[in-house]
């Protein structure tokens, strides 16, 4: 399905203030609220406005939709996803619900008094673990497989995660299992009865039977490793890469956090990037500018010849087609390059070539 665009979504213009933003989230939060709104397709609205919001709400992730559409906001949120797989035994890039697992969950910023619609439950799980990767200008145009090395938790070898010696865990006797703990709190208000995860068992129910003589029954050790980082061709800088279940191994055997890739770009001397374009610039002999011809033009694909044609003038911008960067999460696609050229003036002059200038002069 076609993905609709998030100012359109939030009924503003391309050039709407934080403050215009706010307003038109709010007011579309409301209107859309399941709780409020029992219309069919109003559960999908708010989520859509959601995700309109959570975008155009932070510049830079608004930076990186304005110039990319909805590939920019890969890692951000949404739903689009890369297809492919990065990471370890293969798990897809995904984007699911990276934005509330990346920035914190519930304090993902916004909160708008509906109760508790966006507060999941906590599910016990291993914590994320975040890395960056520099890349060279070329390495993004081109993409592919980079090592990094990652220090991160894993399941314990010796008890396969559990945290027991023999591999047997019992109920834990604190919480009988729940893995949440009740404690009341008096406070001015009145009594309030707290729910927090168990310390004992860390929310996962259970202990060991005995504890693990390796990992001392958390069930986790830590590795480092060279890992293999997919990166898609097109990356940009500041573009972030969700491998989901890659991150830090869960208490107890519990599922894994994720692990995410900050791509950093190097800038090139060369070229310069605007959105899926390339811009650059190249000196001609001032005689193929008068006289036209061909020149050599470097692109990040290698040489391509551009036909310089009679009397170009200094500053002309050519336009070569789709040797600019590759669009990501759309195969075979790319943008343009865009080459300035310019002409330098002879400085230092033969006897033969300052004849020929003064000829040149004499008769025009
Ligand atoms: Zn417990
Ligand atoms: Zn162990």
């Amino acid at each position: 399905m076609e993905k609709r665009d998030y100012y359109e979504i939030l009924g503003i213009g391309k050039n709407a203030s934080q403050d215009e933003i706010k307003k038109a989230y709010r007011k579309l939060v409301k209107k859309y609220h399941p709780d409020v709104n029992k219309a069919e397709d109003a559960e999908e609205k708010f989520k859509e406005v959601q995700e309109a919001y959570e975008i155009l709400s932070d510049e830079s992730k608004r930076k990186a939709y304005d110039q990319y559409g909805h590939a920019g906001t890969a890692g951000f949120g949404g739903q689009d996803a890369y297809d492919f797989n990065g990471f370890g035994q293969g798990t897809p890039f995904d984007m699911g619900d990276i934005f509330s697992s990346f920035f914190g969950g519930s304090t993902s910023g916004f909160d708008f008094g509906f109760g508790g619609q966006q507060r999941g439950q906590t599910q016990v799980r291993g914590s994320d673990v975040k890395y960056k990767i520099r890349l060279s200008f070329q390495e993004a145009v081109e993409g592919g497989t980079f090592k990094l090395k990652i220090e991160r938790d894993i399941q314990c070898s010796h008890c396969d995660g559990t945290g027991s010696e023999n591999k047997k865990t019992k109920t834990c006797p604190t919480c009988g299992g729940s893995g949440r703990v009740q404690k009341t709190q008096r406070t001015i208000l009145g009594s309030i009865a707290m729910t927090s995860v168990c310390p004992e068992c860390n929310g996962v129910g259970k202990i060991p039977e005995k504890k693990c003589s390796k990992c001392g029954g958390l069930g986790t050790e830590v590795e480092r490793k060279d890992e293999k980082i997919k990166v898609p061709a097109g990356a940009y800088d500041g573009m972030i890469l969700r491998f989901k279940g890659g991150g830090n191994a869960g208490p107890k055997g519990t599922p894994s956090g994720d692990l995410y890739i900050e791509v950093e770009v190097e800038p090139s001397k060369e070229f310069e990037r605007r959105g899926n374009d390339i811009y650059s610039e190249m000196s001609i002999p001032i005689y193929v500018a008068v006289l036209g011809g061909e020149a050599e033009v470097n692109t990040p694909y290698g040489k391509v010849s551009l036909k310089i044609p009679k009397s170009t003038e200094g500053g002309s911008i050519f336009r070569i087609k789709e040797k600019g960067m590759p669009v990501l999460g759309q195969e075979n696609q790319r943008g343009d390059l865009y080459v300035k050229v310019n002409f330098h003036v002879p400085t230092r002059l033969s006897r033969e070539e300052k004849k020929l200038w003064e000829k040149l002069k004499d008769i025009s």
